[in-house]
């Protein structure tokens, strides 16, 4: 079999990931507990295209407003750090058109948080795939893996952060939806219980038949995800991606590589030297400084 660079790389990293802590396995238990949590149903076929979820997105995670302009919809726009949702636009037939959002599908078994070597990429308990800027060091792990290409890092900031949807955790803590869910005004987005969720889409697709795609994406890819989708137009037209494979990317890794390559056996241990010599340093700094104060004071 052929990998290429891309691919390559996107194993490396979560198997490098994996490595440290079995992160198969730990996948593999929140899988379990993940599917009866909070889940977002997306029906395309009721998106009008209005783009309220962008900017209720937006406002909630303190973002710049999305572009007003109508003529964002001639190209397929990707998620970016100023943006975590964007909607797209394809036709279905002459002059039918179909519209759908893209965000982070909080994964069950994230690819993003077994690649990540010092667990600034988690999968809450309670669901969402939450980011700790605190905890991260910048080796962009998490970016590779993902198998939607979710995450965006700030390359022009001075203290770069990586930057994706997070599900409104912090919305959802205080018992509120979350904002691009709250504000759909056309019930293209239905927030709920995923478990639920799967049987309204099924539901919806078994009673219309000639209506949907006989197929929830998200159910199984990449294991299944939080966020599902229903839809009559191939979802590649909407800039998805429709390769991902059904086995949660965890798992994949684990078995994928008999010989782990330099990346795998010399990146690790360099980058974790580099976080904890520069933690270290910081630690030194504040202690210097702490003293400092005290023989000025005393
Ligand atoms: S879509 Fe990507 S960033 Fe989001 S949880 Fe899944 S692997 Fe992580
Ligand atoms: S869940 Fe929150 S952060 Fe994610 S796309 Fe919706 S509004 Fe944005
Ligand atoms: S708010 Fe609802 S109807 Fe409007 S673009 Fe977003 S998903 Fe579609």
């Amino acid at each position: 079999m052929k990998i290429g660079r891309r691919g390559f790389f996107k194993i490396a990293a979560v198997t490098v990931g994996a490595a440290g802590a079995s992160a198969a396995t730990a996948a593999a238990a929140a899988h379990g507990a993940a599917e009866d949590g909070p889940g977002v149903l997306v029906d395309t076929t009721l998106c009008v295209g209005c783009r309220a979820c962008e900017a209720a997105c937006a406002e909630a995670n303190h973002l710049a407003p999305p572009p007003e302009d109508a003529n964002v919809f001639d190209e397929k726009r990707d998620t970016h750090e100023q943006a975590f949702t964007v909607v797209n636009r394809t036709e279905k037939a002459p002059g039918v058109e179909r519209f759908a959002k893209k965000q982070c599908m909080h994964c069950l078994a994230p690819a993003c948080a077994s690649a990540c070597p010092v667990k600034a990429m988690t999968k809450s308990p309670e669901g969402p795939v939450v980011y700790n800027p605190n905890r991260c060091m910048g080796c962009r792990y998490c970016m590779i893996a993902c198998p939607f290409d979710v995450p965006k890092y700030e390359y022009g900031s001075n203290a770069p952060r990586v930057r994706k949807c997070n599900f409104c955790a912090e919305r959802q803590a205080k018992g509120l939806k979350p904002a691009c869910t709250e504000v759909c005004p056309s019930g293209a987005l239905t927030f709920g219980k995923r478990s639920e969720l799967l049987e309204v889409a099924k539901t919806r697709i078994y009673t219309n038949p000639d209506r949907y795609l006989h197929h929830v994406y998200g159910e199984r890819e990449a294991g299944g995800t939080s966020w599902l989708y229903i839809t009559d137009v191939d979802l590649e037209q909407l800039a998805f991606r429709t390769d991902v494979p059904e086995r949660p990317i965890p798992d994949l890794a684990s078995g994928a590589l008999s010989v782990p390559p330099f990346v795998m056996t010399l990146w690790p241990p360099l980058l974790m030297g580099i976080y904890a010599f520069s933690n270290r340093r910081e630690e030194i700094k504040d202690a210097e400084s702490a003293q400092g104060k005290e023989d000025h004071h005393g």
